[in-house]
C-alpha cells in the first residue's frame, strides 16, 4: 500500500498500464487528487467502479484535517490541523478589505530557537508532506469562501516551522498550488519566509521558484541578531548577503526583510541606520512587525514604530508596517504552540 499523493503522474500512468488502462485515466485520477482535491477514490465519478476498487487496495489518503478552529474579534480564524499520526500544527486565514490570505505551517514544531517566537519553544517532530501542506490550503480556502465569500489571493510559509529546512516538500507544494493544471495560484501570491538558510535561498534561484522571498532579518548587526536567532552563527548576514544576491541576479524578485520592533533592542535611531545600510545593497522591502508578545520582550511603542518607518521612507526604503492579527486567539505571527502530551517543549 503507498500513498497516493507521494507518487507522480508517471509512476500513476505505469502503475494503470500494469492494470491494462489507458493513461487518460491516470490524468483524470491526477485532477481528482490535486485539482479538486478530493480525500477518496468513491469521489472520482468518471472512474468505473471497478478500477476506484483497484485503486483502493493498492493506495491510499494520507489527510490533514481540521480539529479545532477558533475565530478572532478582527474575523482572523485560526485552524488547529490533525495529521493522519496524531500530530497537530496550525494555519491562519486573515481576511482584510484587499486581501484573504492564508497563513500555513512547514513543520511539526520547529528546529531554529528564534527567542521571541513561540514555535521555537516546541522540539522539531517532523517535515510536513506536501499534501499535507497543501491540504491546508484547501481547507483554508474553502473557510473563506463559506465564511467571507471570497476566495484566498494570498498565501504565506509563516506558520510553524522553517520551510527551508523542509525544501522538497515545500517547493513541491508549491508546485501543486501554482500549477496551471491544478490548483492554479499565481506564483506571485505565494510567499516562502526564512528565518535565514543561506543554501535554501540559492536552492530556490536554481530552482526558479517564483514565489515571493522573505526573509526574517530582524536585526541590522550580527551582533544584534545572534542574540536572538541562533541561526545567525552559521549563516551571518554577510552568507545572506552573498546568498540573496545571487537569488536576485538569477530571479530579479526584490525580497521583503521582516523586521519585528522590540523595545530597545533594534528600534533605535541607530538601529535604523544600520538598517537603512543594509537594505541598500539589495533590491528590497521592509516590513515592520508588531511583536506579539510571546513573554520574552516588550514591543516597541507606536510612535517608536512610525518613527523607525518614516526614517526608512526618508531614506528611500520601502518600508510598511505589519499591523497585529488573531492576537486574542493567540493566531499572530510567532505565537502558534501547540502545547499537548504530545509535543515536548525544548528545555
Ligand atoms: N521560520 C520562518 C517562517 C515562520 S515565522 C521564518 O522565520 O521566517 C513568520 C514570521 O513571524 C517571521 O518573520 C517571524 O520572525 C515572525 N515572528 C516570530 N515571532 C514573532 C513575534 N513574537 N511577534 C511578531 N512576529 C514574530
Amino acid at each position: 500500500m503507498q500513498d497516493i499523493r507521494k507518487i507522480s503522474l508517471q509512476e500513476l500512468t505505469a502503475f494503470l498500464q500494469t492494470q491494462n488502462e489507458p493513461a487518460f485515466r491516470a490524468k483524470q485520477i491526477y485532477d481528482w487528487i490535486w485539482q479538486k482535491n478530493v480525500h477518496s477514490f468513491e469521489e472520482m465519478t468518471n472512474v468505473s467502479k471497478k478500477l476506484r476498487q483497484i485503486l483502493k487496495q493498492h493506495f491510499y489518503f494520507n489527510t490533514l484535517n481540521i480539529h479545532q478552529d477558533f475565530t478572532s474579534e478582527d474575523g482572523t480564524i485560526k485552524f488547529i490541523f490533525q495529521l493522519y499520526d496524531g500530530k497537530k500544527v496550525e494555519g491562519v486565514l486573515i481576511p482584510t478589505q484587499k486581501r484573504m490570505t492564508a497563513c500555513i505551517s512547514s513543520q511539526v514544531g520547529c528546529s531554529l530557537d528564534c527567542s521571541f517566537c513561540a514555535t521555537g519553544k516546541m522540539k522539531l517532530q517532523r517535515n510536513l508532506e506536501s499534501a499535507e501542506i497543501v491540504d491546508q490550503v484547501v481547507h483554508i480556502q474553502n473557510r473563506a469562501l463559506q465564511t467571507y465569500q471570497r476566495p484566498l489571493t494570498n498565501i504565506v510559509f509563516m506558520g510553524m516551522g522553517e520551510p527551508l529546512l523542509n525544501y522538497s516538500n515545500v517547493v513541491q507544494a508549491y508546485r501543486h498550488i501554482t500549477a496551471p493544471q491544478e490548483m492554479g495560484l499565481s506564483t506571485k501570491r505565494l510567499t516562502i519566509s526564512t528565518a535565514g538558510i543561506a543554501k535554501g535561498i540559492k536552492r530556490l534561484a536554481d530552482d526558479e521558484v517564483k514565489a515571493k522571498l522573505a526573509l526574517s532579518l530582524h536585526a541590522p548587526t550580527d551582533e544584534k541578531r545572534n542574540k536572538i536567532m541562533s541561526i545567525n552563527e552559521q549563516n551571518n548576514l554577510e552568507v545572506l548577503y552573498e546568498a540573496l544576491q545571487y537569488y536576485y541576479s538569477k530571479m530579479k524578485q526584490y525580497i521583503t526583510f521582516e523586521y519585528v520592533m522590540l523595545k530597545d533592542f533594534n528600534d533605535t535611531l541607530e538601529d535604523a541606520k544600520a538598517l537603512v545600510k543594509w537594505s541598500r545593497k539589495i533590491p528590497c522591502k521592509v516590513n515592520l512587525i508588531e511583536y506579539n508578545d510571546t513573554g520574552s520582550f516588550k514591543g516597541s511603542l507606536p510612535e517608536q514604530i512610525s518613527a523607525f518607518e518614516q526614517y526608512l521612507l526618508q531614506h528611500d526604503i520601502p518600508t510598511s508596517i505589519r499591523r497585529s492579527r488573531g492576537k486574542d486567539i493567540n493566531a499572530a505571527c510567532g505565537q502558534l504552540l501547540i502545547q499537548d502530551k504530545t509535543t515536548p517543549l525544548k528545555k
